[in-house]
């Protein structure tokens, strides 16, 4: 299974591409944790990375991609992967696209987590009351979820021309989404596998 996870921020992205990752036994990628981890070493990339992230940016499509490549060609990868965090960019989807259609691995489907903003922002404030995160108000967590939709759209756009699109209510009970989760990513496997088995049959 080769998937894509998308979800704005208090969706429970995190816990859902953990559940899935050991549902279908595959790694789940995240770029950010690869380049939070990679910002301790003492490297000429490292130190460029460390920038970039302490100022808020992202890092360079060029560099990621790379990154991602490299990842994706370890054994672990060779059964499918969950990649969180990327792509983000029109450019990163190209890249992602032509390396996996040249190898004859193409993407399974995109999973995109949706979520009432009310109620992404109430649970993002209470979040932000326990974990005594004071520069997390209403207004910062709205710009965020804004950032989050107008980044995501014209991925999830491509991706739907595609045809590769799920979209799942992440709100609910961890296991209740992840139950609805798992159902709607095994039905678009299936559709895949007929789509397959029709073209092997009928390759006109
Ligand atoms: P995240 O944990 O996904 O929010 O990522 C943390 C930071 O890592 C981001 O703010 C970016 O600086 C960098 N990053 C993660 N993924 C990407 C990506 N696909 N493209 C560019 N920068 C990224």
């Amino acid at each position: 299974m080769r998937l894509l996870i998308m979800g704005p921020p208090g969706a429970g992205k995190g816990t859902q591409a953990k559940l899935i990752a050991e549902h279908y036994g595959i790694p789940a990628i995240s770029t950010g944790d690869i380049f939070r981890s990679m910002k301790t070493a003492d490297t000429p990339l490292a130190r460029q990375v460390r920038d970039i992230m302490n100022s808020g940016g992202y890092v360079s499509d060029d560099i990621t991609n790379q990154i991602v490549a490299e990842r994706l060609a370890e054994p672990d990868c060779e059964g499918g992967f969950l990649l969180d965090g990327y792509p983000r960019t029109l450019a990163q989807v190209e890249t992602l696209d032509a390396a996996l259609v040249g190898s004859g691995t193409p993407l399974d489907a995109v999973l995109a987590l949706t979520a009432d903003t009310d109620e992404v922002v109430a649970r993002l404030l209470k979040r932000a009351e326990i974990e005594g995160r004071s520069d997390d108000n209403e207004d910062t967590i709205r710009v965020r979820l804004q950032t989050y939709a107008d980044q995501t759209a014209p991925l999830l756009e491509v991706y739907g021309n595609h045809g590769l699109l799920v979209e799942v209510d992440g709100l609910g009970g961890i296991e209740e989404v992840s139950e609805r989760v798992f159902a709607a990513l095994d039905g678009k496997l299936a559709e895949g596998l007929v789509a397959t088995a029709e073209l092997v049959e009928d390759p006109s």
